[in-house]
């Protein structure tokens, strides 16, 4: 069977090479006659393959030398809870900007734990078309942290900017666009990601701190989910997710061997460009996201009809482009289009839309 174009938002995509790699080594892993899945993460293979992961990663993203990398399970969302419970502490309060449905949950996760958090800023009342802007004079002088979510996977929309925090922590959720374009590490106190957006398959969770943030953690809070526990032990507190961390090492050696974040800026800049220029071209299908706020990596759009909407992504589906209806909570259509799909495969989907809406013309 042939493999399909996955416009799929998460667990997405993966690059074919890594695959076929991962595939090669799966039964027998070098010279250590076990696959990476049957291995001690205490052993020297495993201590290898995890110590490259992180040196891959530093390397990739430029992470300076005072941020501690963590690779966590959990998935983004538990650290909704963890970035309060190891930061507020700071000051006792902190700060929100609400862009979409990932932001209002870290939000409310917080409230639920009886935080003193505030909504500084929310683009809720124009359904998330744009993300807001935020200035340093919004956020409270005393906040511990103002948290963001950097790529809104949902709505397709992304800050074209680093709001800039001046000395308070900017806590950021970069799930759906984390190694698709360089990003300066040393604007933000801490990142964190999902992996199965873009970076592995689902099961691993990526924390980058700064170091001086490690000392707020609540003196009762779970010790799984405290950051300064897990850098102490090199993400070993526990078991790791250690097969997902072997596959994440694999498509940051593809990144690496393409030559880094600008080339994989460079490929999803012209994939994005190619989609958006045809969306812009034409009035039959209306990309509902504010032009400065576009994602590069999540794109949506609609027909303007459900009908239509439900048989454009039936018919996709058919035609070997999988995956592109909307979330279930807006609608209407989004192609992923992650560090792992291929300029073709937008090419086919720009292909498919002008022949889907040549053939159903609107009443
Ligand atoms: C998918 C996603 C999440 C949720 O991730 P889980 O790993 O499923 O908890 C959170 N934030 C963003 C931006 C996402 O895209």
């Amino acid at each position: 069977m042939n493999r399909v174009y996955n416009f799929s938002a998460g667990p997405s995509m993966l690059p074919l090479p890594v695959l076929e790699k991962a595939a090669a080594e799966l039964v027998c892993y070098g010279e250590s006659g076990m696959s990476v899945m049957e291995m001690s993460h205490r052993s020297p293979d495993y201590e290898a393959i995890i110590n490259d992961a992180e040196a891959m990663l530093r390397k990739l993203m430029n992470i300076p030398d005072n941020y501690k990398v963590l690779f966590l399970q959990g998935g983004a969302s538990t650290q909704f809870a963890a970035v309060p419970m190891n930061l507020i502490k700071r000051t006792g309060k902190a700060d929100y900007a609400v862009s979409g449905q990932f932001s209002g949950k870290a939000f409310k996760e917080a409230q639920k734990l009886g935080y003193d958090v505030k909504c500084i800023a929310t683009t809720k009342d124009d359904n998330f078309d744009h993300v807001p802007v935020i200035t340093r004079d919004m956020i409270r002088p005393d906040a511990a942290y103002l948290h963001i979510c950097f790529n809104n996977t949902i709505y397709g929309t992304k800050y074209p900017y680093i709001p800039d925090t001046g000395d308070i922590p900017l806590v950021a959720d970069l799930s759906s666009c984390i190694i698709s374009e360089p990003v300066d590490v040393s604007k933000f106190g801490v990142i964190y990601a999902g992996a199965q957006k873009n970076m592995a398959p689902a099961g691993l969770t990526l924390v980058i701190v700064r170091e001086d943030l490690l000392d707020y953690a609540e003196a009762d809070m779970p010790t799984m989910l405290e950051w300064k526990t897990m850098a102490e032990n090199g993400s070993m507190y526990n078991t790791p997710p250690c097969y997902t961390i072997y596959m994440a090492k694999l498509v940051y050696e593809w990144i690496l061997s393409l030559g880094g974040l600008d080339v994989m800026k460079e490929m999803n800049v012209k994939k994005a460009k190619l989609l958006y220029d045809y969306l812009d071209s034409q009035s039959y299908y209306l990309a509902p996201v504010k032009p400065e706020s576009r994602s590069m990596m999540n794109v949506t759009f609609v027909t303007g009809d459900a009908d239509l909407d439900k048989k454009f992504a039936s018919e996709a589906g058919k035609a070997g482009l999988k995956n592109l209806k909307g979330h279930r909570s807006v609608g209407g259509m989004r192609a992923s289009i992650y560090n792992a799909m291929p300029y073709e495969g937008v090419e086919a989907l720009v292909a498919f839309m002008k022949d889907f809406a040549e053939k159903n013309p609107k009443a």
